[in-house]
């Protein structure tokens, strides 16, 4: 049994994850991360769920959009159903736990671990010498934002698997070489038919909302003619859907269109291919513009409608990071007593 650290909570399942302010939130972090949070909320889980502002500035982010950005990503998290009563929602930088802890875990992480992470190959590209050391250390900030909480699940796209895997050789590392048991062995949450949304101008690379592209990814404020125009627009094969998903293989472009139907309709992709199967692309692209539209604008409508008032959300963040302390700072002195820290 992992060492239980004493705080107010009914819960024995806390969910803890995060999404960056590093532009505006596009459908793969709604399909691969907002909705599972969602749909954890209300479980048997404590939720808890952060604007991750301190990963976000690993790149150069221009300071007056990162504030905006962080009250945008609030404003989409409640508009997608985060009820910011029942969820604690708080931006990173205001719990200084995260970062204290993240120096404790840069102390345990190896180079060599941080090396082979995909992500930071990926984003540091060619000129890794001119990479912030920020970017390089982000997984151990990650490591430090879940087990801040002792958080025993995570739900994230499939591109965060890494770094999960990361967190908990991090967790099992402190704990032997502290000879605790301290810190848990965190569950990825990587469920759904949307876990990896593709770009819509190539198959083989994620969505992201750093992507230079605009017209690589649907935006969750983007309006209904873009939204068309986007999937009209995007990448696809000249053969006409499969009736079964085998005949998917080796069409990455057919399949991401498919699951993302898939996932916005709630449906599994074999129903929707016994559905569309044998229509050219021609008729399916307006039938999943039709369904992205339906499904999006309420929620770009609502964070519109919660931007106008941004002192609320100033508020609700407020109220979020105390919440978030009460849990953060126990856990941190813990840490600090382990490690042999004075005072602490
Ligand atoms: P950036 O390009 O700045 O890294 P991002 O779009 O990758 O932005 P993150 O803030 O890094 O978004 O990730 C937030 C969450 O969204 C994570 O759980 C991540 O796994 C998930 N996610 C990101 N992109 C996708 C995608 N294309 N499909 C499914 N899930 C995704
Ligand atoms: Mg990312």
């Amino acid at each position: 049994m992992t060492e239980a650290v004493q705080t107010s909570s009914q819960f024995t399942r806390r969910v803890f994850s995060g999404i960056q302010p590093s532009g505006g939130l596009t459908l793969g972090n709604y399909l691969g991360a907002m909705k599972r949070f969602v749909d954890m909320q209300g479980q048997d889980y404590e939720t808890i769920y952060c604007m991750v502002d301190l990963h976000a500035i690993t790149v150069w982010q221009d300071p007056e959009k990162l504030r905006h950005a962080t009250r945008e990503l609030c404003a989409g998290f409640i508009a997608a159903g985060i009820d910011p009563e029942q969820s604690i929602l708080f931006n990173q930088s205001r719990v200084p736990e995260h970062a204290q802890l993240a120096w404790i875990f840069n102390c345990v992480a190896r180079m060599g671990w941080m090396q082979r992470m995909t992500q930071w190959k990926d984003k540091a590209g060619k000129n890794q010498q001119n990479a912030s050391l920020g970017l390089f250390a982000y997984p151990a900030l990650m490591a430090a934002d879940i087990l801040i909480y002792h958080a025993t699940h995570v739900p994230v796209g499939e591109d965060q698997k890494q770094h999960l895997e990361l967190t908990r050789d991090i967790a099992i590392k402190f704990n032997h070489d502290f000879k605790v048991d301290f810190f848990p062995e965190t569950e990825p949450v990587i469920e759904g038919a949307a876990t990896r949304v593709m770009s819509l101008r190539d198959g083989s690379k994620k969505m992201s909302k750093s992507d230079p592209s605009d017209a690589s990814r649907i935006n969750m404020t983007d309006d209904a003619d873009t939204i068309a125009k986007k999937i009209r627009k995007a990448k696809t094969d000249p053969e006409a859907l499969p009736s079964e998903a085998d005949g998917l293989e080796g069409r990455p472009e057919a399949r991401n269109l498919v699951n993302i139907y898939a996932a916005l309709a709630e449906m599994e992709v074999e129903a929707v291919l016994a559905e569309v199967g044998g229509r050219q692309f021609s008729e399916f692209k307006p039938m999943l513009s039709e369904l992205a539209v339906e499904k999006l604008a309420p929620i770009s409508g609502e964070m519109a409608r919660l931007m106008q008032d941004t002192a609320e959300i100033d508020r609700i963040l407020d109220r979020g990071a105390e919440r978030a302390r009460t849990i953060a700072a126990p856990i941190l002195k813990r840490t600090y007593e382990i490690v042999g820290m004075v005072g602490a």
